[in-house]
């Protein structure tokens, strides 16, 4: 008895360092140590498992955030083409305007050139005929008032036609002038069309960016899935080695002392079906494996004994819960309307802690638990391991 109690206890305190060590465990280790056990291996397999994924989703939301990015720049890249196109537009009328500009001053060039040439000319002709014919013209003016208006008239020619030639110089002075001040003009627009580019190049460039930082995203997605898969299938092959080493019934005598089981529905001490009492079910005679418990759906139950959990079982237990309790003893919880939050594969529980609700899932007619002692994988009866009044309290 007294050793028993003792080995309780070191397997107890073996626990609470497993825990502690599990908790403990560095997230990033890629090889489990030697001295784990399969259930330090199951939550170090799970803590890299869920690493990975926390890894993948900060990279999805970098993704997004970078796609968001792109879109932002893309429109901003958009609105100053739509600018840039109507800067083109205001260009192209301003060289025309300043081609206009070019063909008057050109006509005018022409019209001053041609207008000289004329002068040129015509003052050429009047000054030979009035050398040649000054005389026949004086002597055949009536009078020296006549002639003195002959020479004021050639005299009055030669300045309108320098006037003349003077107005359209002016003109053309103007016109230069207008076309300077169009060309000072549509350097401006260019000016300004080359800061719009100058902008858009900018949006471009951070869009280019936001799609090196999407395809980087990516291509760390692509590494990240390959790691995921892998252990996933690292945390399936741990999962498996707990499976088998949980269920494990071989060798090892008895931990429990007698009298040491919590009793799993307080207040609820009628059987309904005992322990190895024979019965037909489906056709097939079998032995009870276990204490059938009448009780309300919904009634909780507590853990027998400390141990680690499994929710692995045949689907005649319904939603079920099986504690190891070590050294082959498993406690088996059948029936369930629902386990317990929290209780999962791998999870240590203490005896007396909440593990589910009575119901009717699985092989049962009505709400009840069904309470299985298993030792070494053979069904044996719980109540030597029952407290004696509540034993006593057993009826049908
Ligand atoms: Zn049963």
């Amino acid at each position: 008895m007294e050793r028993r109690k003792k080995v309780v206890r070191a397997v107890c305190i073996i626990l609470a360092c497993l825990m502690a060590l599990t908790l403990i465990a560095p997230v990033a280790a890629t090889v489990f140590a030697e001295d784990q056990t399969p259930a330090d291996k199951l939550e170090q397999a799970k803590q890299e498992l869920e690493a990975i994924e926390n890894e993948i989703d900060e990279i999805e939301s970098s993704k997004e955030a970078a796609q968001k990015s792109k879109a932002y720049y893309e429109e901003l890249a958009n609105a100053v083409k739509t600018q840039i196109e109507a800067q083109n537009n205001l260009i192209t009328a301003q060289q025309e305007s300043i081609n206009q500009k070019q063909k008057e001053l050109e006509a005018k060039i022409t019209e001053v050139e041609s207008t000289q040439a004329l002068f040129d000319a015509r003052m050429k002709t009047m000054y030979v005929q009035h050398n040649r014919s000054s005389l026949s013209v004086l002597l055949g003016v009536t009078s020296f008032a006549e002639a003195l208006r002959y020479i004021q008239n050639l005299q009055y020619i030669a300045q309108s036609d320098t006037d003349l030639i003077n107005t359209l110089r002016t003109q053309k002075e103007e016109l230069d002038a207008q076309i300077a001040e169009l060309d000072a003009e549509l350097a401006e627009l260019k000016q300004q069309k080359a800061d719009l580019e100058a902008q858009k190049q900018q949006y471009v460039n951070s869009v280019t960016a936001a799609n090196n930082q999407i395809s980087a995203a990516e291509a760390e997605l692509e590494v990240k899935s390959e790691e995921e898969k892998e252990l996933q299938a690292k945390y399936q092959q741990a999962y498996q080695e707990w499976v088998a080493w949980a269920s494990d019934t071989s060798g090892s005598s008895v931990i429990l002392d007698e009298g040491e089981f919590y009793w799993p529905v307080p207040g609820y001490y009628r059987i309904s079906s005992d322990y190895g009492v024979g019965r037909w079910i489906y056709g097939v005679y079998d032995v009870h494996r276990g204490l059938d418990i009448p009780a309300p759906a919904g009634t909780p139950i507590y853990a027998a004994f400390g141990g680690v959990v499994s929710t692995k079982a045949h689907w005649s237990y319904g939603t079920c819960v099986k504690i190891s309790h070590g050294g082959g003893m498993v406690t088996i919880y059948g029936h369930m309307s629902a386990r317990a939050a929290g209780i999962a594969d791998g999870v240590t529980v203490t005896k007396g802690q909440l593990i589910g609700y009575v119901g009717s899932t699985g092989n049962s007619t009505g709400n009840h638990l069904h309470f299985e002692l298993d030792i070494n994988g053979s069904p044996t009866s719980a109540r030597p391991y029952l407290d004696p009044e509540i034993e006593a309290a057993l009826h049908y």
